[in-house]
């Protein structure tokens, strides 16, 4: 293990931190606001490029803007490192951008130790989905999750409603090549991956890094309920079929199922819309979002099984109908053993508390991870804030995940 200057590693990355919440870096004083092909996001990569090619790596861009900084020629295999640096539209100063701080961090360490390992930093394009609503977007272009439609016709901007596509030409991309980008992982061994945590777990525990050894998966669906409307005050309960009471019975299953089904499983309903939505009437139609996840497939797919089910039979008896429909699904993703057995070693030789945990939330991870041995670390978030402006974590935290992540990859290459 190389033993590196704390207080020096400290200070630097406060300082990214802290030279991206200026006002070159931010559509907005009240939040970090930026998000693909701004003019802010420019600067925010800017600033990452010029760092990088302080230190000698080369810096391109892959066909829709992702970034990418190695120190080694294409051909030649590296080890990956980095997160995004677009934000929430009312975001803070550490969502992703902390990962890539961490990255550049790496970079300087391995600089300043001399210990020339083959390195390539990543900034994924529109991680947040703030600029065109799909989260994970240059991550799942990269590995071909997308479709060619998708990102000429189906992705459009929030703010003006043109394409992805038109976007990414006016900004000097070429989105034509979009296959190219899978060239990206073409040369990578690994990928390691650093996040704030976004819940409360590090902090509670007294834990100040968390070694990532698995990824949730996750369902989206919807539960539409149809009943009758009727009028609230003419209609006696006896004669009813209220959709809200079965909507509201499917509410505390969700949660009974999810708790029953273990292994770190999860269930909300995040979103409900009753039908018409007037005070003095009976709903006749309730809609539900259901977000179901964990570490192990089966366990979170039971749930949402049991509970379309559940929602079915508890409307049928009621007289009413109900149906399941998903938007959208990933599988879970482990984490490399290999990886995440050097990074508890790094971490435990750090002194420092840590633990081995699951993330909850979806990461660009979960894209590299299709196709390179990959872990991810986190670091506390002050009371588990994130996508708020007052986002908080301690730039030592951001070092120290530099710290292990650097005596890793030293036994990894
Ligand atoms: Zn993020």
């Amino acid at each position: 293990m190389t033993t590196v200057d704390r207080e020096r590693s400290i200070a630097r990355v406060a300082a990214d931190v802290q030279e991206l919440t200026g006002s070159a870096y931010t559509s907005t004083p009240e939040a970090i606001r930026r998000y693909a092909y701004t003019d802010v996001y420019t600067n925010t990569l800017d600033y990452f490029a010029t760092q990088f090619e302080e230190l000698g790596h080369d810096v391109s861009y892959d066909p829709v803007g992702t970034l990418v900084a190695r120190n080694r020629p294409a051909g030649t295999k590296v080890f990956g490192v980095g997160s995004h640096c677009d934000s929430n539209r009312n975001g803070g100063p550490y969502d992703g951008t902390l990962g890539v701080v961490v990255a550049l961090e790496v970079c300087r360490l391995d600089a300043e130790h001399g210990t020339n390992l083959p390195l390539q930093a990543i900034s994924f394009l529109e991680e947040e989905g703030s600029g065109f609503g799909q989260m994970l977007l240059g991550s799942r272009i990269m590995v071909q999750r997308v479709g060619e439609a998708d990102l000429k016709e189906h992705f459009r901007s929030l703010d003006d409603g043109r394409s992805f596509w038109e976007h990414a030409e006016d900004a000097g991309y070429d989105p034509a090549d979009w296959r190219e980008s899978i060239h990206v992982l073409d040369d990578l061994i690994g990928w390691i991956e650093t996040h704030i945590e976004q819940a409360r777990v590090l902090q509670d525990t007294d834990n100040r890094l968390g070694v990532v050894n698995a990824i949730a998966g996750y369902v989206h669906g919807d539960i539409t309920v149809n009943g009758r409307t009727d009028h609230a005050g003419a209609t006696p309960m006896s004669f009813r079929q209220d959709a809200a009471v079965v909507a509201g019975m499917c509410i505390t299953e969700l949660e009974r199922l999810a708790t029953e089904a273990g292994h770190g499983t999860v269930g909300t309903v995040g979103e409900i819309s009753l039908s018409p939505g007037i005070i003095n009437v009976v709903p006749g139609e309730a809609r539900l979002s259901l977000d179901v996840r964990g570490p192990e497939d089966a366990a979170f797919r039971s749930v949402v099984d049991a509970i379309s089910a559940y929602a079915e039979e508890a409307a049928r008896a009621r007289g009413l109908t109900a149906s399941y429909a998903m938007r959208q699904t990933l599988p879970a993703t482990p984490m490399d053993t290999a990886i995440v057995a050097e990074l508890e070693t790094a971490a435990a030789s750090s002194g420092a508390p840590f633990r081995t945990m699951l993330s909850g939330a979806a990461h660009d991870t979960m894209c590299v991870a299709s196709r390179v041995p990959s872990a991810m670390v986190f670091v506390p978030c002050r009371d588990g804030i994130s996508h708020a402006p007052d986002e908080e974590a301690d730039p030592a935290d951001g070092a120290l995940a530099a710290e292990v992540i650097f005596n890793a990859i030293q036994q990894l290459v």
